[in-house]
C-alpha cells in the first residue's frame, strides 16, 4: 500500500516520504482502510519502492484495492480508521512519577461510550489489569490527554479495551543491559517539566533529555563514571516511585563521538544530528503541547524541507516556500509537523477577550506630579526612569509619566502646557524653559512634512549647528 494513516502526524502519509523519516516507532502507522497496524517495507530496497504492509501478515490485497494505487491523501485527522488508543508515556518533574497519557478523538469516545467500553492497563498480558477506566465523555475530553499515574512497575505495559481484547505492548523501561538508561524528551513548562518517553531508538544531539536509571542495588557510581564529557549533565537526582529506586538526570549530548556511540548503542540507542523547527510568526500561546495562534497563516523556520503528506499534515497548495528554510503555511484548523526530534502542533484560536485589555486610561494634566506609588515611570528623551513613591517630579515639556496597573497602562500624566499649546507659542515656550540642545541634522526631518514655523526655526539653527531638544521633539510630533 502506498499510503497509511500516521498517528503522529494525524494525517495520511505516503510510504515514500515516510521511509525518509529515520525511526519507526511501534504503532505509528495504521492501514488507511481497515485501521490495522502497518509497517514500512522495502525501505532500503533498490528493486522495490517503499510501501506499507499489515504487520499481522494479513493480506494487503483487499485494502490495496480500496485505497487504489495513487489515491489522494486525506489530511483530516478523522480519516483514521483504527479506534485504538493513542498512548505516550511521561515523567513529571513535579511529582517525580511516571504516567501513561491517553487520548481519544470525538468519534472514538462516542463509539466506545455507546458500547460501554473499559480501558485496561496491565503489567503482563496474562494478568489482571491493575488499572481500568471507562472510556466516555466524562473521563476523557476530545483529543486531550488524560494522564494516568503508573503505580506498578514493569518494563513493558499492555494496553487494551474490553471491546476487542487486543493487548498492545509498550516497552517503557529499558532493560537491554544492566544500568541501561531510558530516554525521555523534555517538554519544558512554567514550573518544572514533563518529559515524553522516546519510543524509537534514535536520539539527537543538542536537545535536552531526561534519562532514568532503575536498579535494585542503587550503586549509582557505576552510572556517573561511564558518562563522557561531551554529555553535559544539568541536573541529577534520586527518587522512589512504584516501590523502586531511580536515578534521574537532565542532560544534553553535545557531540557525536565513538565513545558516545558505543555507550548509547549498549543501551539500544543511536545518535543523529537534530533538526530545528521554529514558529517565527505569529506569536503563540502554548497550551500543553499545542501552540495556539490567532491567524490563518504561520511562518515556520525549519532546517528540513516541509513535505505535504510526509512530515506536515497539509496539502501542497497550503505551503508556500518563501526562502531557504522559511515557509508560509495556511493554518486550518490544526497543523502538525513531525520530523525526527522536531514536533509542532499549531491550532487557530479565537481572539483574546478585549475585557482584559480595555482598562480605562486616566489623563492627568499637571506641572508638578506627586508620585502616589511605585508603579509610575517617567518617559522622556533620555529614556525611561522608574519613579519612587512620594517623590514630586517637575514635568518638563517633552516628558510624560505613565502609570501601570498589573502591567497595563491605566494613567498618563502630562505637563499642562503641552496639552494646550502648539505652533509658535509652543516653540517659544520650549526655547524659554528647556535649555538642552543637540547637533542639528537635517536628515532627522527628511521624512516630515514641516510647517512654516518649524522650517524657519530649523533654518535659524543652521548658524550654530545646534537645535533645542524639546523643540525638535515637538517638531517630530508635528505640533510645531
Ligand atoms: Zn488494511
Amino acid at each position: 500500500m502506498q499510503k497509511a494513516y500516521d498517528t503522529f502526524l494525524l494525517s495520511e502519509v505516503s510510504a515514500g516520504l515516510a521511509a525518509k523519516a529515520v525511526s519507526f516507532e511501534p504503532y505509528r502507522y495504521e492501514c488507511a482502510h481497515c485501521g490495522e497496524e502497518v509497517r514500512l517495507a522495502a525501505v532500503d530496497s533498490t528493486s522495490m519502492v517503499p510501501h506499507f504492509r499489515h504487520r499481522s501478515g494479513n493480506s494487503d490485497v483487499e485494502c490495496e484495492y480500496y485505497l487504489g494505487q495513487y489515491g489522494s491523501f486525506s489530511t483530516d485527522a478523522h480519516s483514521r480508521k483504527s479506534k485504538n488508543e493513542r498512548a505516550e508515556f511521561y515523567f513529571d518533574s513535579n511529582t517525580k512519577m511516571f504516567y501513561l497519557g491517553l487520548r481519544f478523538s470525538e468519534d472514538e469516545i462516542s463509539a466506545y461510550e455507546q458500547l460501554s467500553t473499559i480501558f485496561e492497563l496491565r503489567v503482563a498480558s496474562q494478568v489482571q489489569p491493575f488499572y481500568t477506566l471507562r472510556i466516555n465523555g466524562k473521563n476523557f475530553s476530545v483529543d486531550t490527554q488524560r494522564l494516568i499515574p503508573l503505580n506498578k512497575f514493569s518494563y513493558s505495559y499492555f494496553l487494551s479495551n474490553t471491546l476487542n481484547g487486543v493487548k498492545r505492548k509498550y516497552k517503557v523501561f529499558n532493560n537491554v543491559s544492566h544500568y541501561a538508561a531510558t530516554f525521555f524528551k523534555m517538554h519544558v513548562g512554567d514550573s518544572g517539566y514533563r518529559a515524553k518517553l522516546v519510543r524509537s531508538f534514535v536520539l539527537y544531539t543538542n536537545i535536552p533529555y531526561f534519562i532514568a536509571f532503575q536498579s535494585q542495588s542503587q550503586d549509582w557510581s557505576l552510572v556517573d563514571t561511564r558518562l563522557p564529557s561531551e554529555i553535559k549533565v544539568e541536573n541529577t537526582f534520586e527518587f522512589t516511585t512504584m516501590g523502586r529506586k531511580f536515578l534521574g538526570k537532565v542532560l544534553t549530548i553535545t557531540a557525536k563521538t565513538a565513545q558516545i556511540d558505543s555507550l548509547l548503542s549498549s543501551w539500544g540507542y543511536q545518535l543523529e544530528a537534530a533538526e530545528t523547527l521554529t514558529l517565527l510568526w505569529p506569536p503563540a500561546i502554548l497550551s500543553e503541547d499545542i501552540s495556539l495562534i490567532n491567524a490563518d497563516a504561520a511562518y515556520l523556520y525549519s532546517t528540513f524541507e516541509l513535505q505535504p503528506h510526509g512530515n506536515i499534515n497539509v496539502h501542497s497548495e497550503d505551503i508556500t516556500k518563501i526562502a531557504d528554510r522559511l515557509t508560509k503555511v495556511a493554518v486550518n484548523p490544526r497543523i502538525k509537523v513531525y520530523k525526527k526530534n522536531s514536533e509542532l502542533i499549531l491550532e487557530t484560536c479565537e481572539q483574546e477577550s478585549d475585557e482584559f485589555i480595555d482598562i480605562p486610561v486616566a489623563r492627568i494634566v499637571e506641572r508638578n506630579y506627586r508620585v502616589p506609588d511605585n508603579a509610575s515611570f517617567m518617559f522622556n528623551r533620555s529614556g525611561v526612569l522608574p519613579l519612587s513613591k512620594g517623590v514630586t517630579v517637575q514635568m518638563t515639556l517633552d516628558s510624560v509619566v505613565r502609570h501601570y496597573l498589573n502591567g497595563y497602562l491605566d494613567g498618563i500624566v502630562a505637563p499642562s502646557e503641552q496639552i494646550t499649546m502648539s505652533g509658535e507659542s509652543l516653540l517659544r515656550d520650549a526655547l524659554m524653559h528647556y535649555k538642552r540642545t543637540e547637533t542639528l541634522n537635517w536628515d532627522d526631518f527628511k521624512s516630515l512634512d514641516l510647517s512654516q514655523t518649524a522650517f524657519q526655526y530649523i533654518e535659524t539653527c543652521e548658524k550654530t549647528g545646534l537645535i533645542n531638544s524639546a523643540a525638535k521633539y515637538f517638531i517630530e510630533e508635528g505640533r510645531i
